[in-house]
């Protein structure tokens, strides 16, 4: 059977104590599952110091984002080699709050994801669009434009495998989820992309697609039910131990 992922966003929301302290209760309050992967991604400053706590969980460590290139003279940025050798499986790239806020364009995105696909880290790209572009009713059309630009040219070795999630962007933090019908419509939108790059056979075992957008221990259930989402991105809801655990057994 196909895994489901919960895949959690820590976003800039903790400090770094903060973090180790929320780790260790995950840690101690989750059991490692072969129908679930769990994964973390907290902020650039903590992940040296959870991959050891979560080492022998059965919980895996992402990253919220990369740069391009392995090495060189890029201030600021940080290498998806670097990330990999630290003990990353995964690596968030486009997510809204980027391309919002730091003017992330579809160029960028998949430059990222070429990059985290050749230093073998799992991509979770990050489409979705926001209240102006749902109310011109031009939804599917931008979803589509931002898998084709992040895909373009991009093949996957039979290491890679790679996650693409479906955020409203205007949904995202607002306690107020999309019905889970429509999020099914759109990851189908994805996935008829998809078509277009990779085999059946690579899109069924090695592409995982996912929901993210408000998330909660009450309606992960429903999200997950639908025929292609395999799993969720969670900002808010991960954020406390006892929820996140909530999350996951809402699942079992
Ligand atoms: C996110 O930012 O990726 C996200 C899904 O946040 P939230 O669950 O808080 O809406």
């Amino acid at each position: 059977m196909a895994k489901n992922f919960i895949i959690a966003n820590w976003k800039m929301s903790l400090g770094h104590e903060q973090t180790l302290d929320l780790v260790d209760q995950i840690v101690q309050q989750i059991q490692p599952s072969d129908k679930t992967e769990i994964v973390v991604c907290p902020s650039f400053i903590s992940l040296v110091a959870v991959a050891p706590k979560i080492a022998n969980s059965g919980i895996k460590l992402g990253a919220q984002d990369c740069f391009w290139h392995d090495e060189g003279a890029f201030t600021g940025e940080v290498s998806p080699l670097n990330l990999k050798e630290i003990g990353c499986d995964y690596v968030i790239v486009g997510h809204s709050e980027r391309r919002g806020y730091l003017n992330e364009t579809d160029a960028m995105v998949r430059q990222k994801v070429k990059a985290a696909l050749e230093n073998n880290l799992v991509p979770i790209i990050c489409v979705g669009e926001t209240l102006e572009q749902r109310q011109s009713s031009s939804k599917d059309f931008i979803i589509m434009q931002q898998v084709n630009k992040a895909l373009a040219g991009i093949e996957l070795t039979a290491q890679n495998q790679l996650i693409i999630a479906y955020e409203p962007v205007w949904v995202i933090g607002s306690g107020q989820a999309v019905e889970p019908s429509e999020a099914e419509h759109t990851t189908q939108v994805i996935r008829q992309v998809l078509l277009d790059y990779f085999p059946l056979e690579v899109i069924n075992k090695r592409i995982h697609l996912l929901y993210g957008g408000s998330v909660n221990p009450l309606n992960i259930r429903e999200f997950l039910s639908q025929p292609t989402i395999v799993g969720a991105l969670v900002g808010g809801a991960s954020l406390e131990a006892k929820i996140f655990w909530q999350l996951i057994k809402a699942l079992e």
